[in-house]
C-alpha cells in the first residue's frame, strides 16, 4: 500500500448560511436558466465555456432607453456602438430596433455596410480614418465626425476629387467635472479649438456641417457631467446660428452610461448605484430644452450607448476545472474561462453564480481562469459556495466589450449562442479551432521539417 501524502491541516471559517453577529450570510442564488432555457443543456450542446446572449434582454433594454429619451425630447436617434459588441447578430437586433451604426475604424465601417446599414446612417468616429476610408464615407454620405485638424484638411483636400459634399460634425472634448479628462479625442471646448474648427468649416463652404458630437468617457456614473456637456454643445450651436445663421441638424451626446456591473474597489454594488436611463435622459434633455436654442431649431438628439445597452444581455457559462488550497490555506477555484475571453474581469467584480444549488456553505475564495499566467484572476476574493470539479457556473453582465476585446491566447475563443424571443438557441459565432489559427500562418519552406 502506498503511503498517503501528508496534507497540512488548516482551520478556516466556513459560512454555513445562518445569520451571525456579522449579519446575513452571503448566499449566492444559483442561476439555472436564462430566458427559461437550461444553462446545463446549452453547455451540453455547445460546449464549455460558452457565451450566451439574450435577444429579449437586448430588446427590452433598448426599448427602455429609447422610451426614457423619446418621452422627454421630440427627436431621438440611437446609433449602435460597434466596438462594444460587433457580432453581426447582435448589431442586427439593434438595427431592427431602429439603431443606426456608430463605428470607429474602416473595418467596423465595412462591417456595418455589410450588415446592410445604409451609408448615410453610419456615424464614423475616431482618430483613425484613412484617406480611402474618408473617400468611401463621403461618397456614401455617411456622417463623419472629425477628430483633429489633420483630418479636417484631408477631407477638404478630398472635396477637390469627389463630387459629393461631405457631411461632417466635429467631436468636442470639454471639462465636465470628470477627471482625468478625456481630451485626446476631438477639439477642445475651453481653449477655443472647437470654435476655431467650426469657423474653418463654415468658411470653407465645401463641407456640410450637420452636427456636434461628444463622448465624454465610459462607465460614467455622473448624470451631471452629461448635463454640462449638453449645455456646452448647445452653446456652440447657438453661437453658430448667431454668427453664421447656420442651424445644426443634430447633437450627438455619445455613449458611456455605466452598466450595472460593479467596478473593482466600489463600496456598493453597481445595481444600487448606476443611474437609470431616465436619470441620464433627464439630465441631457433638460440641458438642451433649457438652452438658448430656439424651439423650432431643436436638433435631433443622437445617442451612441454601447455598454449600458448590452451588458445585461450577455452571460458566460462554464465548468469548474479544479479546487486547490493556496500556500496560506486559502481556497482557490479554477474555472475554464480566463481573462483572455473575459477581458472585463480586469475592471469589474463580476457577478458569478453556481448553475445548480450546491451546499449552503461558502468560503472566501479566489477564482482563477485556466491560463498559465498569474494575472488570470476572475474574482480576487468572493464568498463562494464550494463547487466541485465539473460543477457549472455562470457569470452575469458580460455583453459589453468581451466579444470584441477577447484574445486568442493559450486557448481558443468559444462558441457564442443567441437565445431568440422564444428561447431557441442560435449559434452566432463558432468556436475557434487549431485550423482557424493555422489558416493565418505561413511556415517558410526551410522551417517545415525537423529531426529530433
Ligand atoms: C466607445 C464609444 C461609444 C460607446 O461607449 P459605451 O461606454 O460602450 O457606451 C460611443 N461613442 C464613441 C465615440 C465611442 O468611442
Amino acid at each position: 500500500m502506498t503511503k498517503l501524502i501528508f496534507e497540512r491541516p488548516i482551520i478556516q471559517q466556513i459560512n454555513a448560511g445562518l445569520p451571525s453577529k456579522y449579519g446575513m450570510s452571503h448566499k449566492l442564488e444559483p442561476i439555472s436558466h436564462i430566458d427559461n432555457v437550461s444553462i446545463k443543456s446549452l453547455i451540453e450542446s455547445y460546449g464549455s465555456p460558452l457565451f450566451i446572449i439574450s435577444e429579449s434582454t437586448i430588446r427590452k433594454t433598448y426599448k427602455n432607453a429609447f422610451r426614457a429619451f423619446s418621452s422627454r425630447y421630440p427627436k431621438v436617434q440611437f446609433a449602435w456602438s460597434y466596438k462594444t459588441n460587433y457580432l453581426n447578430a447582435v448589431c442586427n437586433v439593434f438595427h431592427q430596433e431602429g439603431s443606426w451604426a456608430e463605428v470607429v475604424s474602416g473595418f467596423e465601417y465595412d462591417k456595418a455596410l455589410k450588415n446592410g446599414v445604409p451609408g448615410d446612417l453610419i456615424i464614423f468616429n475616431g482618430p483613425d480614418k484613412s484617406r480611402e476610408d474618408l473617400a468611401k464615407s463621403i461618397k456614401n454620405s455617411s456622417l463623419i465626425h472629425i477628430d483633429h485638424f489633420d483630418e479636417l484638411y484631408e477631407i477638404i483636400s478630398l472635396t477637390k476629387e469627389i463630387e459629393v459634399k461631405p457631411k461632417v460634425a466635429i467631436r468636442v472634448n470639454m471639462d465636465t467635472g470628470i477627471y482625468p479628462r478625456w481630451d485626446r479625442f476631438g477639439f477642445n471646448y475651453e481653449n477655443g479649438e472647437a470654435w476655431d474648427a467650426l469657423n474653418r468649416i463654415m468658411a470653407n463652404k465645401k463641407l456640410d456641417l450637420l452636427g456636434l458630437h461628444t463622448h465624454i468617457g465610459t462607465y460614467m456614473m455622473s448624470t451631471d457631467a452629461y448635463k454640462i456637456a449638453a449645455s456646452k454643445l448647445a452653446e456652440l450651436a447657438v453661437r453658430l446660428q448667431q454668427k453664421h445663421g447656420h442651424v445644426l441638424q443634430y447633437i450627438d451626446m455619445g455613449g458611456g452610461f455605466a452598466s450595472k456591473n460593479t467596478l473593482k474597489g466600489a463600496y456598493y454594488p453597481g445595481t444600487d448605484t448606476t443611474p437609470s436611463f431616465d436619470d441620464f435622459a433627464e439630465a441631457i434633455t433638460s440641458a438642451l430644452m433649457s438652452s438658448e436654442i430656439k424651439p423650432d431649431n431643436l436638433p435631433l438628439l443622437i445617442l451612441e450607448n454601447g455598454r449600458a445597452l448590452i451588458d445585461d444581455a450577455g452571460y458566460l457559462a462554464g465548468s469548474v476545472l479544479a479546487n486547490k488550497r493556496l500556500a496560506d490555506g486559502r481556497r482557490a477555484t479554477i474555472i475554464d474561462a480566463g481573462v483572455n475571453i473575459l477581458f472585463t474581469a480586469f475592471w469589474y467584480e463580476h457577478d458569478i453564480r453556481p448553475v445548480e444549488p450546491v451546499s449552503e456553505q461558502t468560503e472566501d475564495t479566489t477564482i482563477y481562469g485556466p491560463l498559465c499566467m498569474n494575472i488570470d484572476v476572475i474574482r480576487g476574493n468572493i464568498m463562494f459556495p464550494l463547487l466541485k470539479k465539473g460543477d457549472q457556473y455562470v457569470i452575469k453582465r458580460v455583453g459589453a466589450y468581451n466579444n470584441t476585446q477577447w484574445l486568442q491566447f493559450i486557448s481558443m475563443r468559444p462558441n457564442v449562442v443567441l437565445l431568440d424571443a422564444n428561447g431557441k438557441p442560435h449559434l452566432i459565432r463558432k468556436n475557434e479551432t487549431l485550423e482557424t489559427i493555422n489558416s493565418q500562418e505561413l511556415t517558410p519552406e526551410h522551417l517545415k521539417n525537423f529531426d529530433l
